[in-house]
């Protein structure tokens, strides 16, 4: 077995960072964790709303089974134990929260014990991935958007009881290109079995970093800071690395981080202080006495898990299977583009440069419509040399674009193919126009080939293969 390539440390020498992430992701469900809300983004302030989720007394929450259905699709997909659960009340006060409790697990979680494999092979483990239900969102009206300076406050509780999945990691990742790796996993492991949109600019996915630094080589875990609702891939890892680097320096100067939670400020660059951190008895968990305990039956896990979807590590082994290889075959399978390329390799299409294009070309958005049978055509249109590599990235965006057939886009931007014999007549005759050079090119001056091939390009309009001009002057030179 190979040993996965772990990050390096960006950090001083003789430290080592220890994170562990809690990844709160929102379901997509129709409607909300306990009550018939709708549960759908966007909508005016305050229209998805039920007495439940407002917290009204005499209201009773009823669980929605499709919500714990997803709950068991992550659970089986990040290789969890699926068990009896129970539901708890964890107390604390927040204008945004009415019932001043959230419902949500506690020593009884739905899924527990899994794992997560990297695409580099190394696997973190997951603790827990509980159920849970949203909080509504304050907006703080005032100068900062910060409450301490706004004349007051508005509250919104749309997302209120949106139902959630809490991941927790273990502390097993080391460094931020590592975390960011594993959100980006996790993350397409929710879109595959269709338990989230996964979007962080619509705040489906929140993310907690617990960060501690430690002497490299010790299992000592030391004070940890919390940083909360990191919402991009990358401020999670520009957070880490100045969280990290912030308890190096507070160890070298002979001090010591308090545990707390810290927010991150994107344009400052730093965490700042928030709460200092409650400890799990400040919460007085309890078990919700409105729920009973749920208990997925052996039959309802075994039917979830036969009809989950191949995950995104088993399709990024079937693109190597086809000869694929490192980042394009990642690339690839993160932008969802992988049934594309195998569907256009089985049509004929050569892999390597399939997979080229779906990992350096279609960047963009409508690519995951493509018509594989035009995908297959413009691929094959490009290795048998009726394109040059830049004409075909230029009809593969047309056809992004437009959904037209690669032919048609071709010939209309006058890509006709070059006839080599053709291209041999118009070598001659720039042969015939500079003797001097084209002798010094024989003799060795190889820089003369890139003079030569411009004399081509500029002569055809740029419609000439770079690939066929290098072979037409190999050949030359050799007679
Ligand atoms: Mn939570």
């Amino acid at each position: 077995m190979t040993i996965p390539e772990r990050e390096p440390q960006n950090l001083p020498d003789g430290w080592e960072m220890v994170i562990g992430l809690e990844v709160h992701a929102e379901l997509a469900t129709h409607t909300k964790m306990f009550s018939p809300a709708p549960n759908h983004f966007g909508a005016a302030p305050n229209t998805n709303v039920h007495p439940v989720c407002l917290g009204l007394p005499g209201t009773l929450p009823v669980v929605n089974a499709k919500a714990v259905e997803l709950s068991i699709r992550v659970g089986l997909a990040l290789n969890c134990t699926v068990q009896r659960c129970v539901f708890a009340r964890k107390n604390y006060f927040y204008p945004d929260m009415p019932k001043d409790y959230q419902i949500s697990q506690y020593d009884q979680p739905l899924n527990a014990d899994g794992w997560l494999e990297l695409p580099s092979g190394y696997r973190v483990c997951v603790e827990r991935a509980h159920m849970e239900e949203d909080t509504g969102k304050s907006t703080h009206v005032g100068v900062s958007g910060r409450i301490h300076d706004a004349g007051y406050s508005l509250v919104d509780y749309n997302r209120a009881g949106v139902p959630l999945l809490e991941i927790v990691s273990r502390p097993d990742i080391r460094g931020p290109e590592e975390a960011k790796a594993y959100v980006a996993e996790l993350q397409s492991i929710l879109i595959a079995v269709g338990a989230s949109d996964g979007k962080f600019e619509e705040g489906s996915l929140r993310v907690d970093a617990n960060v501690s630094v430690r002497p490299t080589g010790s299992t000592e875990l030391r004070t940890r800071c919390e940083i909360k609702n990191v919402n991009s891939l990358r401020s999670i890892g520009r957070a880490i690395q100045y969280e990290a680097i912030r308890h190096v320096d507070l160890y070298t100067a002979g001090e010591a981080p308090i545990q707390e939670t810290r927010h991150w400020d994107e344009e400052g660059g730093r965490t700042r202080p928030g709460r200092s951190k409650e400890e799990a008895e400040d919460y007085r968990y309890f078990a919700d006495p409105d729920l009973v305990p749920i208990d997925p039956s052996p039959e309802w896990i075994d039917e979830i898990r036969a009809a989950l979807p191949a995950l995104p590590r088993e399709r990024r082994q079937a693109l190597v299977d086809l000869g694929g290889r490192g980042e394009a075959v990642t690339v690839t399978v993160e932008r969802r583009l992988d049934t594309l390329v195998r569907e256009a390799v089985a049509l004929g299409a050569d892999a390597e440069r399939a997979l080229i294009h779906a990992a350096n070309n279609l960047a963009v958005e409508g690519a995951d419509r493509l018509d594989s049978a035009r995908f297959a055509a413009l691929v094959t249109m490009e290795t048998s040399g009726q394109l040059t590599s830049t004409q075909a990235k230029q009809v593969l965006a047309s056809m992004v674009a437009t959904g037209r057939h690669p032919a048609e886009l071709a010939a209309e931007a006058g890509f006709e193919a070059m006839d080599t014999g053709e291209l041999e007549g118009l070598l001659d005759g720039i042969i015939a126009a500079r003797p001097d050079e084209w002798q010094r090119f024989v003799e060795g001056e190889a820089k003369l080939q890139g003079m030569f091939t411009g004399q081509i390009m500029k002569a055809t309009g740029g419609k000439a293969d770079g690939k066929v001009i290098a072979q037409l002057l190999a050949a030359k030179k050799q007679a």
